[in-house]
């Protein structure tokens, strides 16, 4: 069976958490956009040095390279029968370089997954996470703007899922298995569970 998902929610929702189990759940690889700019920034890559600035910020990286390093990732052997997709598409230019990606390969996603926490509750989570994982973009600061591009440019793509018909929303205010089996019970129907 192929499942192909995209998890959205604002920044400190737990998409990651969350992404890792439900991949494992379906057998298909996560991709983390996220994860893979943190690699190349502490690996010290070229990526990794185009990429830093914006992420210390809160701002987008340039779609020119997120998308690129997207198509490379989802043409490797492990994606090809399905993954669950962790911070991206984050933009409407980023939706159509996915859309044609798949079309390439005469394949759809099956489901976009919402995971719906309120700011202030993801706020508080980050600020907490902060201490114990030490990430440079979870300063007060920094998690403000990145709020703020999430409300601005990715959250009204929702929208776009929802007119394809394809888009379910995931309260995520509940512990962390909780969240994993509304999760999994909001993808079953979409992929005929
Ligand atoms: P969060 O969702 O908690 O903000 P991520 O790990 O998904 O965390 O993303 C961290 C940062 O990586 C973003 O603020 C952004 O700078 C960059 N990034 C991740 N995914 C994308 C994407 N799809 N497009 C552009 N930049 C991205």
């Amino acid at each position: 069976m192929s499942v192909r998902i995209v998890l959205m929610g604002p920044p400190g929702a737990g998409k990651g958490t969350q992404a890792v189990r439900l991949a494992s759940r379906f057998a298909v690889p996560t991709i983390s956009t996220g994860d893979i700019f943190r690699a190349n920034v502490k690996n010290s890559t070229t990526l990794g040095k185009q990429v830093v600035e914006c992420i210390d910020k809160g701002l987008l990286v340039p779609d020119q390279l997120t998308n690129a390093v997207v198509a490379d990732r989802l043409a490797q052997p492990d994606a090809a029968s399905g993954f669950v997709l962790d911070g991206y598409p984050r933009n409407p230019d980023q939706v159509a370089a996915l859309d044609q990606f798949l079309a390439d390969r005469d394949v759809e996603l099956d489901v976009v997954i919402e995971i719906v926490v309120e700011a202030e509750e993801v706020t508080q989570r980050m600020l907490r996470r902060a201490q114990v994982e030490g990430r440079t973009d979870d300063t007060a600061e920094t998690i403000a703007e990145r709020l703020a591009v999430y409300t601005a440019q990715t959250e009204p793509l929702a929208e776009i899922y929802v007119n394809r018909g394809i888009l379910a929303q995931v309260d995520g205010l509940a512990e962390i298995d909780e969240v994993t089996e509304r999760l999994v019970a909001a993808v079953d129907p979409f992929v005929g569970g």
